[in-house]
């Protein structure tokens, strides 16, 4: 409780009383420690990309003696941190702005297929140490989606998957139409698409697997460590699938595999007009 004491005065400046103020301000605490966390994570991850990109640009400019070997090798590692930072930017805005709400859903009919199709082109480079498999049995309904925020969703997901798993295994993802009993405990009524990304990676402990979508949640052992990363793309993926009213979970055992689900809604001929009211 956080108790404060103002003098009270009259209109000639005399003291006529004291005014308490009593307030409970445990939930303002709680968002200055979240701030402060905040603050710390965010300058310790900004800070080692930067100074591994100061680093290697001085050596660049003052070494004259430098094989082309080298220099390319050094601006390879400029390029990698630099991209590393771009993309922490990226969540950083991405988080702050859903939690201020300000994100608005494009929604319209989406068809998976070819948001599929597009995605693993994208992630082609990425991809090129795994096997993907694809199994979608067409012709599948469409979802009632924003297309762009789908496409986030699934490669925040598929990038994890060939983060987190060693090179020459295989990574799956599946999309059916979900029935009931595909649906965790609680999960909203309605036709669903069920999307699953499913990897032969090295797995999560069941005490970090109901944390994993909480903001800043990395899992703390030496095969994440070496990885980049802030903890915030599970998170934002999170955020994402419920502002289109859908869930996401996952399944996994360690040093077998995981296995992240998420829902969408179905595009239904009634949802014509509410699309055309937002
Ligand atoms: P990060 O940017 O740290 O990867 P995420 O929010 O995407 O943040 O993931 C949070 C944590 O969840 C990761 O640090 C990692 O420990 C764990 N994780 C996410 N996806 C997987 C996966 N497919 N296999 C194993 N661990 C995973």
């Amino acid at each position: 409780l956080h108790v404060l004491s103002v003098p009270t005065r009259d209109s000639h400046h005399q003291l006529t009383g004291r005014l308490w103020v009593v307030s409970d301000r445990t939930r303002e605490r709680e968002s200055d420690r979240l701030k402060d966390e905040f603050i710390g994570i965010v300058s310790h991850e900004l800070r080692t990309p930067l100074t591994s990109i100061l680093g290697y640009t001085e050596i660049l400019l003052n070494r004259q003696d430098l094989d082309s070997e080298s220099q390319r090798e050094f601006l390879l590692t400029v390029s990698n941190e630099a991209d590393r930072l771009h993309k922490m930017v990226k969540d950083l805005l991405d988080v702050s702005r859903l939690e201020a709400g300000v994100v608005k859903l494009n929604r319209w009919a989406v068809g998976l297929w070819q948001v599929i199709e597009e995605l693993t082109l994208q992630l082609h480079t990425q991809l090129v140490q795994h096997k993907l498999l694809i199994d979608m049995r067409t012709p599948l309904p469409p979802v009632f989606a924003d297309r762009d925020k789908v496409k986030q969703i699934i490669v925040n997901l598929l990038s994890n998957a060939i983060k987190y798993s060693p090179e020459g295994t295989e990574i799956q993802l599946i999309v059916r139409q979900a029935e009931a009993s595909d649906l965790p405990a609680g999960h909203p009524a309605g036709q669903w698409m069920l999307i699953t990304v499913q990897d032969q990676g090295i797995g999560i402990e069941p005490e970090d697997q109901a944390r994993l979508f909480e903001r800043f949640h990395r899992v703390d052992n030496s095969n994440t460590r070496q990885k980049s990363g802030v903890g915030l793309g599970l998170y934002i993926t999170r955020l994402l699938v419920e502002l289109h009213g859908g869930r996401i979970w996952v399944q996994s055992t360690v040093g077998v595999g995981s296995s992240f689900s998420f829902t969408l809604p179905i595009w239904t001929v009634q949802r014509v007009e509410g699309a055309l009211e937002e």
